[in-house]
């Protein structure tokens, strides 16, 4: 086992002799057998390899090998995009006229996607402050409850999830507990060792880091028991899969080897060839960017701290901030790059702020390497009402500021100049 900075770059792929170095793009939606009977094994999955690119390729295998083993678990899935993943991560184990509970400190897309299109599609959703008692908690669960899903450190409102809390919670109620990672990514926090079953990813975020790439990925611990009584998809023959028994046929990779075959057979979010080459260059400097992301975030949280033109700051590495001490216990080298303030007089100074930085530039996006802002109330979240932003932690004069890896000075002088403007 390699430190977690080599495994960005070696992990997932082996060349062999006079094959190529880097992970090729094997832009091809299909593959070429001799005989219908060697194809008829993979259909039947008693043989490994590739026969469409809908359900796996090989750019895609390396990558996903790659994520699976930085965050330590038995095997991955990349999707098109984040949401995919999330909504894929659901729906491998939820169905119609069943439950999950949700932390109300998620990204608003997550928020949407559940309150609207899944509950809409008959899956009912908890909703709960993310600050919740474990014996509250417990309270929260039905019979019909599926799963718990979390965001490890939530986007934009920075809140440090209590993973081991909400663990506890989802494992005494014989449920898995999912953790949207996308904020500190493996290299700041691996939520498996702190009890999670699933993890996913916008691997559009940090894990790209260039802004080049739209993605996702769910990756299995391989731990959750899927034989509890409770999870009969795992333990009775899918009839739309040949007859397979998941939980017995492929034992700690059963809920990533269903996610493929029946979610994406199905739903087909797939990401592309070309996109996962990307995404896996990216992913070689994750361990450095990282590094510089924080510590730019840090100096730049504690400039805007002792700034007279800001209202308030969040950032999780603060000594000021009320998750420093869960950020200290789960992450404890760092959070990431994503600063959020207020600035004193509302949204209107907020806007006028914005309107003034020259490096900083305004950008649906965050964890880029190139310094970004945004403001929440009248973008990403404009369709809560003011009750649900504050339930999600976004008042309507937040800041999301994502520090990039430019050099601190340079950034800090964008924002004191712009500061100085309002
Ligand atoms: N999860 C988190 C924490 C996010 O920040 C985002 C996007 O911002 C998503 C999921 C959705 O990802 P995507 O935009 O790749 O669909």
């Amino acid at each position: 086992m390699y430190h977690i900075d080599t495994t960005c770059i070696h992990a997932g792929y082996e060349p062999g002799n006079g094959e190529p170095r880097v992970v090729p793009i094997v832009q091809s939606t299909t593959f070429k057998y001799a005989t219908s009977e060697e194809m008829g094994k993979l259909f039947d999955l008693e043989a490994d390899g590739f026969f469409y690119t809908r359900l796996a390729n090989p750019t895609l295998d390396a990558v996903e090998k790659k994520i699976a083993a930085l965050e330590g678990g038995v095997g991955a899935m990349l999707t098109s995009s984040g949401q995919a993943a999330t909504m894929m991560s659901v729906l491998n184990i939820c169905h119609a006229g069943q439950h999950v509970i949700c932390s109300t400190a998620v990204y608003g897309g997550t928020f949407n996607l559940f309150y609207k299109t899944l509950q809409e599609l008959g899956i009912e959703f908890t909703f709960v402050d993310p600050g919740i008692t474990a014996e509250e908690l417990d309270t929260k669960f039905q019979e019909n409850t599926r799963c718990v899903f979390v965001e490890t450190l939530s986007n934009p409102s920075l809140v440090v999830t209590d993973l081991e809390l909400f663990a506890g919670a989802a494992h005494r109620h014989g449920v898995p507990l999912i953790v949207d990672n996308t904020f500190p990514t493996p290299i700041n926090c691996r939520p498996f060792e702190f009890g999670a079953d699933i993890v996913t990813h916008s691997t559009t975020k940090y894990m790209d880091g260039h802004a080049v790439q739209l993605g996702g990925v769910i990756v299995d611990s391989g731990n959750f028991d899927w034989k509890n009584g409770k999870f009969p998809e795992f333990t009775e023959p899918d009839e739309s899969y040949h007859g397979v028994v998941y939980a017995e046929r492929f034992g700690k990779a059963a809920y990533i080897t269903k996610a493929r075959t029946h979610l994406m057979r199905d739903i087909g979010a797939q990401a592309s060839p070309n996109n996962a080459f990307l995404l896996n260059l990216g992913l070689e400097t994750l361990a450095l960017r990282m590094e510089r992301h924080c510590s730019n975030a840090l100096k730049v949280a504690q400039f805007l701290e002792n700034n007279e033109k800001t209202a308030w700051v969040n950032y999780p590495g603060l000594e000021s901030s009320p998750y420093h001490a869960l950020a200290q216990k789960y992450m404890p080298n760092g959070t990431c790059g994503v600063v959020s303030f207020g600035v004193k007089g509302g949204r209107a100074a907020a806007e006028k702020f914005m309107a003034g930085l020259k490096l900083a530039t305004i950008a649906t996006h965050v964890a880029d390497l190139r310094t970004c802002v945004l403001h929440p109330a009248s973008s990403t979240h404009r369709q809560m009402n003011d009750e649900q932003l504050k339930e999600a932690g976004v008042t309507p004069d937040l800041i999301r500021l994502s520090v990039g890896i430019e050099n601190p000075e340079d950034i800090i002088s964008d924002l004191s100049q712009a500061l100085e403007r309002i």
